[in-house]
């Protein structure tokens, strides 16, 4: 199979470039996670969700991906938190990375390929530091070791920042002293009661951006393809992860950078220091996790995304029609099933709704596949996915009154909605929209109905019918029995 070529917009070059990938057929990824001292909100599921569907993408058009994904587990937050509390960092590390691994689980996405930590990764990043220090990029002072930006001429590369004119600085710890305001750490010295490894400089602790170059380049070596984020990271956290790498290896770091929007509230970024967060074990108890995967898919991943309530009704809206398609489709097959015998053999015409639908199902995978394509437009995606619903719709509805149905069509048509869905991390299982796998109460409710009905308890029935109402159904009678059917 022919991989087709993919289109991403590089950060870097500041335009959308094709993607050519280091090693033929291979993908490597690397994408900044959290840092565990607290609960994952929505905005940190942003990348987690985008890069899960990319990867996905990725492999279904037949690239073998690796996608990996740190988990800051040592972090001045952490150890704040846990001084707050009386606790070791180490326990507040372990109790929020866990629970970041349980809440991102429940989107039902699977896990990246490998997900380090910097705790596990002492040796290749003290390595790193002394390989900066050998080649002259940096010093140490006081026990910490800084980063002499000035040294790397290549510095704001990617955010555009100019050294002279830079006023994000890092500020010097007590008892250090920098050579330059600019200059940033890469290794701290340990202060009492905080957790310490054994270095060259005496005990102390990795800086944040140290980790992600030396964990990236240990699991995907220089040049590597593609190196994600959220927009919030490009500077300094990115900045500094290329000039660490590029003064060791003397050649390229990632060769793509993708960052996705944020996520905001009242158009303020969603973060905890602003205390405006939702936590994504919150969201997960109120809503179906497709939900969540729906409304991050539904704008493209660089536009900053508003999270309201309108968004997520029209997300949630998303998920019914899908569902209500499937259900539709479903319905009418299985009542072909049972008329099997009395139907005669249909007869597809082209320009009849047998041809239609053909046509549709091709141009939305097509249109699926293009926008992709084209700097993973999900939105895009999406359109041409519900190209096929409202085929699907017709069909199912126009076809068998004009006694031109073919169930064949109609399941092939269904199979393919649910293969597209499935690439964006958007699954149907058939119990979903089949009888069988509605609520026992519900089916209950039903069967009372019938019962009334055929005891001639016509004010019984009615009753049934309205309870059944109220929670959203409505009763269609087919020849196979009566049936429930989720009102649109
Ligand atoms: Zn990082």
């Amino acid at each position: 199979m022919n991989i087709p070529n993919i289109k991403i917009y590089n950060t870097l070059a500041r335009r959308k470039e094709d993607f050519v990938p280091r090693d033929k057929g291979h993908v490597g990824i690397y994408v900044c996670g959290p840092t565990v001292y607290g609960y994952v909100h929505v905005g940190n599921a942003r990348p987690f969700v985008f890069f899960a569907v990319f990867a996905r993408y990725l492999r279904h058009i037949g690239y073998e991906v690796k996608l990996v994904e740190n988990i800051t587990d040592v972090d001045d937050k952490i150890i704040e938190r846990a001084n707050k509390e009386g606790v070791d960092s180490d326990e507040i590390a372990t109790e929020y990375s866990d629970a970041y691994i349980e809440d991102t689980c429940a989107l039902g996405l699977g896990r990246p390929n490998v997900e380090p930590r910097a705790t596990e990764h002492m040796e290749d990043i003290i390595n790193f530091c002394k390989e900066l220090v050998e080649a002259g990029y940096a010093y140490e002072t006081g026990g910490s070791v800084y980063y002499r930006v000035r040294e790397f001429l290549e510095y704001g590369k990617l955010s555009g920042q100019k050294t002279d004119q830079m006023k994000h600085c890092e500020l010097a710890r007590e008892g250090e002293a920098k050579e330059s305001p600019l200059d940033f750490a890469i290794w701290k010295a340990a202060k009492p009661g905080e957790p310490n490894w054994e270095s060259p400089w005496g005990p102390g602790r990795p800086g944040w951006h140290i980790e992600c170059t030396a964990m990236s380049l240990r699991y995907l070596g220089a040049k590597f393809d593609i190196h994600g984020g959220g927009r919030d990271l490009v500077f300094p956290h990115h900045e500094n992860e290329i000039a660490q790498a590029e003064a060791v290896t003397g050649t390229a770091f990632a060769r793509y950078w993708m960052h996705n929007g944020m996520i905001t509230r009242k158009d303020e970024k969603m973060s905890k220091s602003l205390g405006n967060i939702f936590l994504l074990r919150e969201f997960m108890k109120k809503y179906d996790p497709r939900v969540l995967i729906l409304f991050f898919l539904g704008s493209h991943y660089r536009s900053p995304l508003e999270f309201s309530e309108r968004n997520l009704d029209e997300a949630a809206g998303m998920l019914e029609r899908f569902r209500n398609c499937f259900w539709k489709a479903e319905s009418v097959l299985q009542e072909l099933a049972a008329a099997e015998r009395a139907r005669a053999e249909s007869v597809v015409s082209e320009d009849g709704p047998g041809g239609a639908l053909v046509a549709a199902t091709e141009k939305a995978q097509v249109q699926f596949h293009a926008e992709m394509c084209d700097d993973v437009n999900t939105a895009g995606a999406l359109a041409a996915a519900f190209v096929l619903v409202r085929a699907i719709n017709e069909y199912a509805e126009t076809a068998p009154v004009t006694n031109e149905i073919d169930s064949q069509l109609l399941r092939d048509a269904r199979d393919r909605l649910a293969e597209l869905l499935e690439i964006l991390g958007v699954k149907f299982s058939p119990e979903e929209y089949t009888q069988t796998g509605m609520e026992q109460e519900l089916l209950e409710l039903l069967e009372k109905r019938e019962q009334a009905r055929k005891a001639g308890d016509y004010a019984a029935a009615d009753a049934a019918r309205d309870q059944l109402a109220e929670a959203g159904y409505e009763v269609r009678d087919t020849p196979q029995g009566p049936k429930l059917v989720k009102k649109s």
